[in-house]
């Protein structure tokens, strides 16, 4: 992630936006400025941009091969079935992008027929663009057998549809969407991370006046154990994932799949990353007109779930993604898919070679598994 002019800044709409408000309120905090940056109502990269894929700003795992979706979509069969078969039951995803994977998904699930005819396809997608794009996409791919709606939030499907009815649940890059809080050691002491404005006008990264530990003592303790004696100006990032225990996990019977990029210890350095153009650059130079995501810290959501769900939730994983999709079974499938295909075999490899590569794709995305107590352990994490 080097490499790239730190100090570059750009005065995009969102930039002086937000720059207005630090002079009437002082600096942001970095939750703040990263909702901002993703979601302001006219300025945020996901209200506007449809960046994904080769021709955007960057490209995710769907966008880079079939196989991806398909693998998910048996995968959601096999769930389905440990699940006992409910019908109905809503098969949720969170971020769908260009509508790629499900559209894979549905696809390869259209071997049990019966999976189709039980399957509510619910998804949240925030940004109305990619949801004609998905809408578009998916009408295509069922011919209209399959029943589709749309929400901007959990919330808006819980509410339309209560808490019991079964859900599988699906995320590719959504969780790295969230965004951390963040702290800085200045001297000997813990501040909080934010952003503020330097004499040139431009936006940077700066210490809270006061330490964290004049206000929260307790949390000022706990950085202390887990980075004891760091040095000077060691940022540490920390996610909080509440919401996502209590709200997007908060159905009676539910099945989980999230794949993301990040680490299974606890994060020292800067988690944020800005991509525009497959091109890495700092998180303040573009505000709004670069995707900006969060390396997910896997430890942080598996002690979140154990401290506010454990009587509820398991956690199966996190496996890396190469070990995941291995275990799927990509291998065969691709093989598969090149015999019938042989026009296109040499791409159809370079895209699961991708997927699995020991120094990219394949170890630096892992998945994660979570679902309710009653359901054995999950396809792909045995
Ligand atoms: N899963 C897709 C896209 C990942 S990019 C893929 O793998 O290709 C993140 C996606 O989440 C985009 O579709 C974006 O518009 C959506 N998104 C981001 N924040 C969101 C939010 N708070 N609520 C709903 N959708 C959101």
């Amino acid at each position: 992630m080097t490499g790239y002019d730190s100090k570059a800044r750009h005065n995009t709409p969102l930039a002086r936006k937000l720059k207005d408000d630090i002079i009437r309120h002082g600096p942001m905090d970095i939750p703040t400025y990263m909702r901002a940056c993703l979601l302001d109502p006219d300025y945020g990269y996901y209200r506007a941009s449809t960046a994904i894929g080769k021709g955007g700003d960057f490209i995710t795992a769907p966008e880079i091969s079939q196989v991806f979706g398909e693998l998910i979509g048996l995968w959601s069969v096999i769930v389905w079935k440990q699940m006992g078969e409910p019908a109905p039951f809503n098969l949720i995803e969170l971020g769908p992008g260009r509508g790629t994977l499900m559209s894979d998904a549905l696809r390869a699930a259209g071997v049990a027929g019966d999976f189709l005819s039980a399957a509510d396809i619910c998804m949240v997608e925030i940004n109305t663009t990619l949801r004609r794009i998905q809408e578009y996409t998916l009408r295509n791919a069922t011919d209209g057998c399959v029943m589709l709606r749309w929400f901007d939030c959990i919330e808006e499907l819980q509410e339309a549809d209560g808490k019991h009815k079964p859900v599988i649940l699906i995320g590719n890059e959504f969780l790295d969407t969230l965004p951390p809080t963040q702290f800085v050691r200045c001297g000997s002491k813990w501040h909080w991370r934010q952003v503020s404005i330097d004499q040139d006008d431009a936006l940077q990264f700066s210490p809270s006046i006061a330490p964290i530990a004049s206000e929260f003592p307790e949390l000022s303790q706990d950085l202390e154990a887990v980075f004891p004696g760091a040095d000077v100006d060691t940022v540490v990032s920390r996610t909080s994932f509440n919401g996502l225990t209590d709200r997007i996990l908060g159905w009676d019977n539910v099945a989980a799949l999230m794949i993301d990029y990040g680490d299974t210890s606890s994060m020292r350095g800067d988690c944020l990353q800005a991509v525009r153009n497959h091109t890495y650059e700092h998180p303040l130079t573009s505000p709004g007109e670069a995707d900006l995501s969060a390396l997910v810290d896997f430890h942080e959501l598996e002690k979140c779930i154990q401290r506010t769900a454990k009587d509820r939730l398991v956690i199966d994983g996190p496996v890396i993604q190469a070990e995941f999709l291995g275990s799927l079974g990509i291998m065969e499938r691709a093989s598969h898919l090149m015999a019938r295909n042989p026009d296109k075999a040499a791409q159809i490899e370079a895209g699961v070679a991708r997927l699995m590569s020991p120094q990219g794709m394949g170890t630096r995305f892992k998945a994660i598994g979570v679902r309710s107590k009653e359901l054995p352990i999950l396809p792909g994490f045995a």
